[in-house]
């Protein structure tokens, strides 16, 4: 199958070809861990997940490596801000090093219940301190760097092209000026390689180096550590868009200039997930996570499935109302595959008879991985009876290799909440209300209601929970 993704550096959706004829090396910015994700940075994570089994659909192998920021002073894009993990571990009373492994513990925990492919290579920062004052030597060597106020800076006015990837323009980027506070930089973009005068106090996590003792700015460790394991050249870095104008920006800066060559050559970003005030952040204090979701009874499937709705490079607003309606069709999908198992008995399905479900779904995941039209194959495929039920399973199992639900290994104790038949009652009353066939959704709210359904219609979609 021929990919076509988007890639952030030509601005357009290009044939994917990698490096190598069957090896993809895909690194991905990981998590800062002082706090719990959110449910937004959980949508990046879900997004990163999809490109890796859509790769491997492709019949690629995949090398997939993310780091985990844990110096927390390392958090803001700009070198500044406060130090969240030492406000952490103040407020929570454990060291540094606690309050990492606690949310790295938690980071996996979410992701394990998303279903996120763990990488194959999880690195660590601060197990990786040596690569990047390798890395930091080696810029300095072919000077550009330079040392003031106690801290190691990258010079950008000497690496021509930056700005590139986020189509910074060179000329305008002094005019930032304004709204810089480091007085020592010759470039308001410059940016810090090594601190050894940190703006914190009471840093605890602090390394020898040839400047002094410190610690390294953040940009340098996604560039030392992608380096050490996918080589100085590899296929895919992806991230969130937030990262294009700065983070992914200084990472392209220092790695070309080290190496004098092409570093990444497919950059891929997702777009935000939005709540009512706008971008989901840690630093509002209040957000969602995955544990919350599960609390107001939701399953980690319904904000996959959710997630899934939308495409990677559209921004997606989180309701309750529209999780619902995710949930909802994710019940029926899994209520469905049950009763196609139970149809198909013992019989070994081939996927050959739903060739033009698989075909449909193949061209939708090869054009920059379109989830929502692949999600409609998928619907397709399970309510055409013109296929026998056996072969509609076994493709909609092939096609679950890109979706991650797990479909074969649906557990119907868990799964059947409520009954398949009273979920497609649910499924046709919604239809009828959008062809607003009400007196037909009032006759089916009737029979849910004898069934001990109660129904609830909001605008995105109808919810519905079972009477005692
Ligand atoms: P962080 O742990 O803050 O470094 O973020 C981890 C990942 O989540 C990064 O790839 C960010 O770009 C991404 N991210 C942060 N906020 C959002 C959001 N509201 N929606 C989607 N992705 C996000
Ligand atoms: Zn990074």
């Amino acid at each position: 199958m021929k990919l076509y993704l988007y890639n952030t550096m030509t601005r357009s959706v290009d044939e994917f070809v990698p490096l190598e004829d069957d090896r993809v090396g895909l690194y991905a910015c990981g998590p800062t861990v002082y706090n719990y994700a959110h449910i937004g940075n959980l949508r990046s994570y879900i997004f990163e997940d999809t490109l890796r089994r859509t790769i491997a659909y492709a019949g690629y192998g995949v090398s997939h490596v993310m780091n985990v920021t844990d110096v927390g002073h390392l958090t803001d894009d700009q070198d500044d801000g406060e130090d969240k993990m030492i406000k952490s571990s103040r407020e929570m009373g454990k060291s540094v090093w606690e309050i990492a492994e606690f949310y790295t513990d938690s980071f996996f925990h979410d992701t394990d219940r998303l279903h996120i492919l763990r990488p194959h290579v999880t690195c660590r920062a601060t197990e990786h301190i040596d690569d990047m004052i390798a890395l930091i030597a080696r810029l300095e060597e072919k000077g550009h760097t330079y040392t003031a106020g106690g801290n190691v800076y990258f010079a950008i006015d000497t690496f021509p092209t930056y700005g590139q990837l986020a189509q910074l323009k060179l000329d305008d980027l002094h005019a930032g000026a304004r709204i810089e506070v480091d007085e020592h930089k010759r470039n308001p973009k410059d940016f810090v390689l090594w601190f050894t005068k940190s703006k914190f106090e009471n840093q605890v996590m602090l390394w020898d180096s040839p400047w002094g003792r410190g610690y390294p700015g953040w940009h340098i460790e996604c560039s030392a550590m992608s380096m050490k394991y996918l080589g100085e050249q590899f296929d895919i870095h992806c991230g969130g868009i937030d990262h294009i104008a700065v983070h992914h920006t200084n990472e392209i800066a220092q790695s070309e200039a080290a190496t004098g060559k092409q570093w990444v050559r497919w950059w891929c970003h997702s777009e935000f997930l939005l709540d009512e005030t706008g971008k989901m952040s840690k630093s509002k204090g209040e957000f969602l996570t995955l544990d919350y979701l599960v609390s107001r009874g939701f399953d980690p499937m319904d904000y996959r499935y959710f997630c899934l709705g939308a495409h990677y490079r559209s921004q997606l607003r989180f309701t309750f109302e529209a999780l619902e309606h995710a949930r909802n069709s994710r019940r029926a999908l899994f209520s469905r595959i049950l009763e196609l198992r139970k149809q198909a008995g013992d019989s070994q399905g081939s996927t050959e008879g739903a060739g033009r479900w698989l075909d449909e779904f193949r061209e939708h995941a090869s054009q920059d991985l379109n989830m929502p039209r692949c999600l409609s194959a998928l619907w397709g495929l399970v309510k055409d009876a013109s296929i026998d039920p056996a072969c509609r399973l076994a493709a909609a199992c092939e096609m679950d290799q890109v979706f991650g639900f797990y479909l074969e290994q649906l557990n119907p104790e868990k799964a059947e909440e409520i009954p398949f038949e009273m979920m497609e009652l649910i499924r046709e009353r919604e239809e009828a209300r959008k062809a607003k066939d009400y007196s037909r959704a009032d006759e089916i709210r009737a029979i849910l209601l004898a069934n001990g359904i109660e129904i609830k219609d909001t605008p995105s979609g109808t919810s519905w929970r079972k009477l005692m």
